[in-house]
């Protein structure tokens, strides 16, 4: 599929001059800057990031009108929601995976870390994921006409010494790889004779610290890896092992009902979780680990053999420096607390502050809306974007006080400065200098996502806020149960058990982005029910 891309390319002939651009970047070894207006004649839209709000952009933006270029240190789209299924093999790591190569052969993608944006010269200066046998690491810098951010977080440690040397994370395919290995290494470990008692308890006893979705999910996926598969192989470790969850709060997945929480809570009792609240991880070491309850300052040690910690996000750097640099963004941030910067965005997801670039997804923070961060904003909001740029809706300084994107209807006129002002407190100024654009394009506004004024003179478009459709909220809790809560007119309909479970299954594969990834899960599944699931260790 790659090769048909790359033969697409050229026969279309459309992308050509920008892949030659990079191959002669990269052919001359050196790094440099890459101009590719100026070869390709089209506007630069760089795009940062692989994961959900980019992915959603990547496949929907218009490669004809535009030079699509995506900087990531990963080269595949990853649907999070199934990850934890992969740490124990009811889903296999490829099945969740969409090369961005794939998603879009017309755009062209550098495997690389943005590490700085200069928003004044837009500019991104880049450094190569990969790297050459002596270590060396290609630089490049890359001017665009838009960038889009969408870098999403990095998991948080809070300072809690020990958790970055000893702790597993669950955020990408590498953790799961890392996690499934050392979990079936425990039950290898213990099953040996020379095993200590106590050592095997400690090895096999699973701790997963945050009882947010993520930890839940993990928790419950990995005791049913153990009470159904591992009890048939290792009967005799059954009674050593344990699986812990700790919460700081007092209950788990503070998002959904109280009932459905309580549900979550009991199904974990019944199935053989360990559930503790209201506890505190203050250090991990190798060994043990240090809890501390919340109302109390009595440190108890609780020796253990693999922690993985959930227990939420932080800034990357780059969302730290760009935060930092842009002075209109301190007002929403503060700079006591840098692993908690998001950048702020208004309604159009334009960075306050900042000319032609936009955030989205978990890195950002829209102003007067705070919503999740969830891959279905970061999902919703990538596709919003690419709309927006695809009908030709120029950016400008984004902010609340600055005029929302628009696009103007030149063989009508004028753009109306007055009748936008009435829409929207704007600077007139900003307006008269849009660039006038080519096409009307009514079909914004019979899709409604546009509203638009006409006068004597002419018309143009503004484009609408971001507006979230929250699909519901949904999670594995273990034991082929799940807890489903969708918020509908007014009411809350919440499901828990078997049925929830069937529409979590449901509903995950048919959001899957691939008619490939969809064919291979059902596979999988079909696979660990038939077979069992995988424990042969690499
Ligand atoms: P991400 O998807 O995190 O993507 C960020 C991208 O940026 C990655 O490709 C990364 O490699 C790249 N990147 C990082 N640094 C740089 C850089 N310097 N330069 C260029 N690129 C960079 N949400 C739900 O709605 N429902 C769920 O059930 C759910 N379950 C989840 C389960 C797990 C295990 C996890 C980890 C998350 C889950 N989420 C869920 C949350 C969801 O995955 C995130 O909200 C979503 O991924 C955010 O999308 P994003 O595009 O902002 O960032």
């Amino acid at each position: 599929v790659d090769d048909l891309g790359v033969i697409a390319r050229r026969t279309f002939n459309d992308n050509v001059p920008g892949i030659e651009a990079i191959d002669r970047l990269f052919r001359a070894g050196k790094g440099g800057k890459l101009q590719l207006k100026k070869e390709t004649q089209k506007p630069v839209v760089l795009v940062l990031g692989t994961g959900w709000g980019a992915h959603s952009l990547v496949k929907v933006i218009d490669v004809e009108q535009f030079e699509v270029v995506v900087v990531s240190p990963r080269n595949h789209f990853l649907f999070t929601p199934m990850l934890p299924s992969t740490a124990v093999g009811t889903v296999e790591f490829r099945s969740l995976l969409e090369p961005i190569r794939t998603s879009n052969p017309f755009a062209t993608y550098l495997e690389a870390s943005c590490e700085k944006i200069d928003p004044d010269t837009k500019v991104a200066y880049c450094t190569a994921a990969v790297a050459f046998e002596d270590g060396r690491r290609p630089q490049f810098e890359i001017e665009y006409d838009m960038v889009v951010v969408a870098v999403g977080e990095q998991p948080a440690t809070f300072g809690v010494p020990g958790v970055a040397d000893y702790c597993y994370f669950m955020k990408e395919v590498s953790d799961t790889v890392e996690l499934r290995k050392k979990i079936q290494e425990a039950f290898e470990l213990a099953a040996l004779p020379g095993t200590s008692e106590e050592d095997r308890r400690r090895v096999l006893h699973f701790v997963v610290v945050g009882g947010g979705p993520t930890g839940v999910e993990f928790a419950g996926t990995l005791n049913d890896f153990v009470r159904v598969d591992l009890a048939k192989k290792y009967p005799e470790l059954m009674p050593f092992v344990t699986v812990s969850l700790y919460q700081s709060a007092q209950s788990i997945l503070t998002q959904f009902s109280g009932s459905l929480q309580q549900r979550a809570i009991q199904n974990f009792k019944a199935s053989g979780v360990q559930v503790v609240l209201g506890v505190q991880v203050t250090g991990v070491e190798r060994d043990f680990i240090k809890i501390k309850p919340k109302d109390s300052e009595e440190v108890q040690d609780v020796p253990y053999g693999l922690c993985v910690w959930s227990t939420g996000n932080a800034a990357r750097p780059l969302v730290r420096d760009l935060v930092a640099g842009l002075p209109r963004q301190g007002k929403y941030s503060n700079p006591a607390r840098p692993a908690a910067a998001k950048l702020a965005v208004d309604p159009y997801l334009r960075v306050v502050g900042a000319r032609d670039m936009i955030a989205l997804g978990d890195c950002s923070m829209m102003l007067g809306n705070r919503l999740p961060a969830t891959a279905q904003v970061a999902g919703q909001q990538g596709a919003y974007v690419a709309r927006m740029v695809n009908r030709g809706y120029s950016m400008g300084l984004g902010g609340m006080d600055t005029a929302p994107p628009v696009r103007v209807d030149p063989a009508l006129g004028e753009v109306d400065t007055e009748g936008l002002r009435k829409l929207h407190p704007v600077d007139a100024a900003a307006i008269s200098q849009q660039p006038k654009l080519t096409e009307m394009d009514l079909q914004a506004v019979l899709n409604n996502d546009s509203t638009y004024l006409r006068t004597p003179a002419g018309v143009s478009y503004y484009r609408k806020p971001f507006e979230f459709l929250s699909l519901g909220i949904m999670a594995y809790v273990g034991n082929d149960k799940a807890l489903t809560q969708v918020e509908a007119f007014d009411t809350s309909l919440n499901v828990y058990g078997s049925l929830a479970f069937l529409l979590w299954r449901s509903v995950y594969i048919t959001k899957q982005v691939s008619f490939r990834n969809r064919v291979l899960i059902l596979f999988d599944w079909m696979k660990a029910r038939v077979f069992g699931r995988d424990l042969s260790q690499f």
